[in-house]
């Protein structure tokens, strides 16, 4: 068991929110229980997810999505309220990293991702150096675009979108977890073969062809699964908590 305070003191040493212009606020954004004994963690604030976490007898919740984007009109009304009632009815708190737990490079979004898929991180692009650009591990090169979208979507157990050349090997792979498609021109500019996302806009399948860079898109919720438990999993070993992931499974 541990103190609240504690628990966002440690994720904030270790996830650094300050370092990031974000969507969204970072750390708590529901008050729940002062003293933390279970973290449940999960990709996204949804109903199902606070539902199951109460099934779990947790007393805080860690996701990637939050309930809170800048933006939003502020009302309390709907799917907002439905969610709002059940945490504050269970006492349960409710903390979200976004762009922070993409970035982290063990724990976060990108570099569980890429430990999945045996990709080798070199070196980051675009934005808020959010992109990560790198190889595939020696014992899986691909030879063609092809290969690696197969690749993607069994090692993901998903379909995935591919747009591309059918012949151009595959070198360097750039990735980008989530909805990153805008990310697609800065890593065509920093030179990589493919581009690996969650998903895809009508403009990145002509700017796939006429680049020859091949667009893989497999899935916003899939490419996000491994950053929460990582990041969960590591901070509540060391404070001594319990911790269980939950996928609430997600087609988009
Ligand atoms: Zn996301």
């Amino acid at each position: 068991m541990t103190d609240r305070q504690q628990l966002l003191q440690t994720f904030d040493a270790l996830l650094q929110p300050e370092r990031f212009r974000d969507y969204g606020p970072n750390g708590l954004q529901v008050e729940g229980a002062a003293q933390v004994r279970k973290i449940v963690s999960g990709v996204t604030a949804s109903r199902a997810l606070i539902e199951a976490a109460i099934a779990a007898k947790a007393d805080t919740i860690f996701v990637h999505h939050g309930l809170f984007w800048h933006g939003q009109d502020g009302r309390v009304t709907g799917w907002l309220k439905q969610r709002l009632s059940l945490l504050l009815a269970h006492d349960i708190n409710l903390i979200a990293y976004h762009l922070p737990l993409d970035a982290h490079p063990e724990l976060g979004n990108n570099a569980q991702l890429a430990l999945k898929l045996g990709l080798l991180a070199q070196g980051r692009f675009g934005e808020q150096d959010l992109g990560f650009m790198g190889e595939p591990e020696k014992s899986i090169g691909f030879e063609h675009a092809g290969s690696l979208a197969a690749h993607v979507g069994k090692t993901l157990n998903r379909p995935v979108v591919v747009v591309a050349e059918a012949q151009r090997a595959i070198k360097k792979i750039a990735w980008c977890t989530g909805g990153a498609q805008g990310y697609f021109e800065a890593a065509i500019a920093a030179g990589a073969d493919a581009f690996i996302t969650g998903e895809i806009s009508e403009p990145q399948a002509h700017y796939a062809r006429e680049s020859g860079v091949a667009f893989i898109a497999c899935g916003h919720h899939a490419s996000e699964r491994y950053g929460a438990p990582a990041v969960a999993s590591h901070v509540a070993a060391q404070l001594g908590l319990a911790h269980e992931f939950i996928d609430i499974d997600n087609p988009a």
